[in-house]
């Protein structure tokens, strides 16, 4: 079946492939990848590793930090203020969907959120254009969610934020496209979408940024403690750092961003098409400009169809096509370890389903 889910989502055949094999044993370390000691050289080297993997497909320069820590992303959201910001400091918040909001609930005890532009009033089906957004005085960063996984929003530009360090959650669109990373201050992802599996979180700080005072915070939530331990401070989920070596290191021997950057837009725009050319049987209500190439929400014209669409899809092998409860209807996630193959299927069924019932 091809797994049209937003995260967990699915991964690429070959890197199960060897996780499979590996599970049962590691190499010649006598024992599986899951049963080894963080702290031996053989997970060291599955760790210093995935993040040289990782540093090579994203061209992250030196003067940046990579964390590989616990909590998913919605614990970067609170730590993100703890350690960048003072306590009751202002904080911008550009809001273009449910995770943008999320991000600003999770500031909220520590720093004066305030929100410099938000799409809400809208239904969440743009971006306020960067000319409207109203920064707060003194502010200590201002976050952007690059891609709304919910809302199918995506900034397909960076914006200029000045000065101020730009903090950017790029959960399910890191890796999706190149991306000049020394624009940002912080951009932070759980793995779940395009890096591996649900567990860990992916941290890349401006490490001039890390000397910044912060607020009181336990080691354990402080990234300069956790740069300092290697990310290492406790147990860290060596299974999910493994296994997001591996999905690196096939992002790479695929050709990297820039592939990944072509198959995307190709993907993408068989759904759009798809949806655009079936005269309202399906809708997507996002400002076009703004479309995410990497999570296509859209609706039935009659609810009723929403049954028999998810039913059918099933039984033709393509799964996890309901929408997000928060807006209902259809989504698919094609991130990129969904090969064209299997959104070519699923445009050619959007079709026939339409036929038949349309
Ligand atoms: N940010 C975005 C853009 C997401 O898509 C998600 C989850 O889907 C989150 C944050 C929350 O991530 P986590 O569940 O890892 O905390």
């Amino acid at each position: 079946a091809y797994n049209f889910s937003a995260g967990p989502a699915t991964l690429p055949e070959p890197v199960l492939r060897q996780a499979q094999s590996e599970m049962l044993e590691w190499r010649d370390a006598g024992a599986s990848i899951v049963e080894i000691s963080h702290r031996g050289p053989e997970f060291l080297e599955v760790a210093t590793s995935a993040e040289r993997a990782l540093r090579a497909l994203l061209s992250i320069p030196d003067d940046y930090a990579v964390l590989f820590t616990q909590g998913g992303a919605t614990t970067q959201q609170a730590l993100i203020p703890l350690n960048f910001a003072q306590p009751g400091q202002p904080a911008d918040y550009v809001v273009t969907g449910h995770w943008g909001k999320t991000a600003l609930k999770q500031a909220g005890p520590y720093v004066a959120t305030h929100v410099a532009a938000s799409s809400e009033a809208d239904g969440y089906r743009n971006i306020p254009a960067r000319s409207t957004w109203q920064f707060a005085a003194d502010a200590a960063y201002v976050h952007i969610t690059a891609n709304e996984t919910i809302h199918g929003v995506e900034f397909r530009e960076i914006p200029d934020v000045g000065d101020v360090p730009l903090v950017a959650d790029f959960s399910s669109s890191i890796a999706s496209e190149p991306l000049d990373i020394g624009k940002f201050g912080v951009i932070y992802a759980g793995a779940q979408k395009n890096l591996g599996p649900v567990g860990i979180s992916v941290t890349i700080v401006r490490r001039d940024l890390l000397e910044r005072a912060g607020q009181p915070r336990a080691d354990i939530f402080d990234y300069r403690s956790q740069l300092k331990g290697e990310s290492m401070l406790n147990t860290p989920p060596t299974w999910n750092w493994y296994m997001l070596g591996l999905t690196v290191q096939w992002m790479l021997d695929e050709g990297g961003v820039a592939e990944f950057a072509q198959r995307n837009a190709r993907k993408s725009a068989l759904l759009y098409s798809a949806i655009d050319e079936s005269g309202g049987f399906y809708r997507n209500e996002v400002d076009p400009a703004v479309r995410s190439r990497m999570n296509v929400p859209f609706f039935l014209k009659d609810e009723a169809l929403d049954k028999p669409f998810l039913s059918e899809a099933k039984d033709a092998g393509l799964i996890a096509l309901k929408g997000h409860r928060v807006i209902g209807g259809m989504r698919a996630s094609i991130y990129n370890a969904m090969p064209e193959a299997g959104v070519q299927a699923l445009a050619d069924f959007m079709r026939d389903f339409m036929r038949r019932h349309g």
